[in-house]
C-alpha cells in the first residue's frame, strides 16, 4: 500500500507526488494521461520565472522531475471508484485492479466544454482559445469574439475589452446569465458588442480563424462576423464523474476542499482544476497540489495509521 497515492499526473498532481515524496513515504501517481491540460496547451507565458515554454516541454519537465524520486507512476490507467476501507482509502481502476493507500490526493482536473461547429477543433490554438488569462495578449489590437454569457463569458469579454481592439459577446439564451454588477459594467464598455439567441455554428479561417458564422435563433437568418479570435466560454468541467457519492462536490461538479485542500473523506485531499478552488492555472494547480501532499503528510503522522 502507499502511503500517498495521487490520482492526476498534470501540474497538481506532479506537485503533490514531489512534495510527497520529498518527505520519504512510500509515493504513487495514477493517471490517464501524464501531463494532463498542458500536452494540448502551444505556448505558456505566465508561469512565473519561465517567460515563455510549450505545454509538451513542460509536461515532459514535469514527468522528468517528478522521476528524479522514487515515485511509482501509473500512466495510461483511469482510477474509476474511491473506497473507504480500514487503514485507508481503495481506489478501482477502469481495468480492474485496486490500488490501496493510506491517504489519497484527487488532482484529475478539467477540461473546456467545446461547442462542437465545425472549425472549432482545426483552429483551436490557431484563433481558438479558451483561457483570456493565458491567451488574451496574443490578440492585442485586434478582434475577437467571445462564446457564452454566463459570468465566465462576461468577466472574460471585460477582460479582453481591457487588451483587444473590439470584443463580440454571443449568448445562446435571449438574455445574458452573468451576474447584474458584470453585465452592467460590460454594456459600459465602448468597445463590446452583445447579441443574443445567437448560435454559433461555425468557425471559418484560411490558416487562421478570421470569422464565425452564427444562426440568429429569432429571425433563423444566418450572419457572419469578421474577426480574428474566438474565445469559448461555455463551461470548464472537473472531471469528477468517478466520485459522485463518495466526497462532497459543489453543484457544477468540483471537489470542495478546506484551506488544506481537504475533502469531505477523511484521508482524502484534493488540488487543482477538479477543485472548488477559484482560476483554474498551472501555477495554482501547482501550488495546491503542494498544499494537499503536505496536509495528507500532516494527517498521516497524526493517525495511529501511519
Ligand atoms: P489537468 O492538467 O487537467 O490534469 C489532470 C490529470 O488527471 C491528467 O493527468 C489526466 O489524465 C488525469 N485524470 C483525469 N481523470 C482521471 C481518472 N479518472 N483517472 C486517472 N487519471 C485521471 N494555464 C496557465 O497557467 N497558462 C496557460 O497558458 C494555459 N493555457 C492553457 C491552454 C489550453 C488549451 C488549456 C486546455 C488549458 C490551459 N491552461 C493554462 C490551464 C492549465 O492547463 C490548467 O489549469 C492545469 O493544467 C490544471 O492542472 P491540473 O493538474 O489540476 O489538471
Amino acid at each position: 500500500a502507499f502511503d500517498v497515492l495521487v490520482v492526476g499526473g498534470g501540474p497538481a498532481g506532479s506537485a503533490a507526488a514531489i512534495y510527497a515524496a520529498r518527505k520519504g513515504i512510500r509515493t504513487g501517481v495514477l493517471a490517464e494521461r501524464f501531463g494532463g491540460q498542458v500536452m494540448d496547451t502551444l505556448g505558456i507565458e505566465n508561469f512565473i520565472s519561465v517567460k515563455a515554454t510549450e505545454g509538451p516541454k513542460l509536461a515532459m519537465a514535469l514527468e522528468e522531475h517528478v522521476k528524479e524520486y522514487g515515485v511509482d507512476i501509473m500512466n495510461l490507467q483511469r482510477a474509476s471508484a474511491l473506497v473507504p476501507v480500514d487503514g485507508g482509502i481503495e481506489v478501482k481502476l477502469e481495468n480492474g485492479a485496486v490500488v490501496k493507500s493510506k491517504t489519497v490526493v484527487l488532482a484529475t482536473g478539467a477540461r473546456w466544454r467545446n461547442m462542437n461547429v465545425p472549425g472549432e477543433a482545426e483552429f483551436r490554438t490557431k484563433g481558438v482559445a479558451y483561457c483570456p488569462h493565458c491567451d488574451g495578449p496574443l490578440f492585442r489590437g485586434k478582434r475577437v469574439a467571445v462564446i457564452g454569457g454566463g459570468n465566465s463569458g462576461v468577466e472574460a469579454a471585460i477582460d479582453l475589452a481591457g487588451i483587444v481592439a473590439h470584443v463580440t459577446l454571443l449568448e445562446f439564451d435571449s438574455q445574458l446569465r452573468a451576474d447584474a454588477v458584470l453585465q452592467k459594467k460590460l454594456r459600459s464598455l465602448p468597445n463590446v458588442d452583445i447579441i443574443v439567441s445567437a448560435q454559433t455554428t461555425e468557425v471559418t479561417g484560411t490558416d487562421k480563424v478570421n470569422g464565425l458564422k452564427y444562426k440568429d435563433r429569432v429571425s433563423g437568418e444566418e450572419k457572419r462576423i469578421e474577426l480574428e479570435g474566438i474565445f469559448v466560454q461555455i463551461g470548464l468541467v472537473p472531471n469528477t464523474d468517478w466520485l459522485k457519492g463518495t466526497v462532497n462536490l459543489s453543484p457544477r461538479g468540483e471537489i470542495e476542499v478546506d484551506a488544506k485542500g481537504q475533502t469531505s473523506l477523511p484521508g482524502v485531499f484534493a488540488a487543482g482544476d477538479c477543485t472548488t478552488v477559484p482560476y483554474k492555472q498551472i501555477i495554482i494547480a501547482m501550488g495546491e497540489g503542494s498544499k494537499a501532499s503536505l496536509s495528507a503528510f500532516d494527517h498521516l503522522i497524526r493517525t495511529s495509521a501511519a
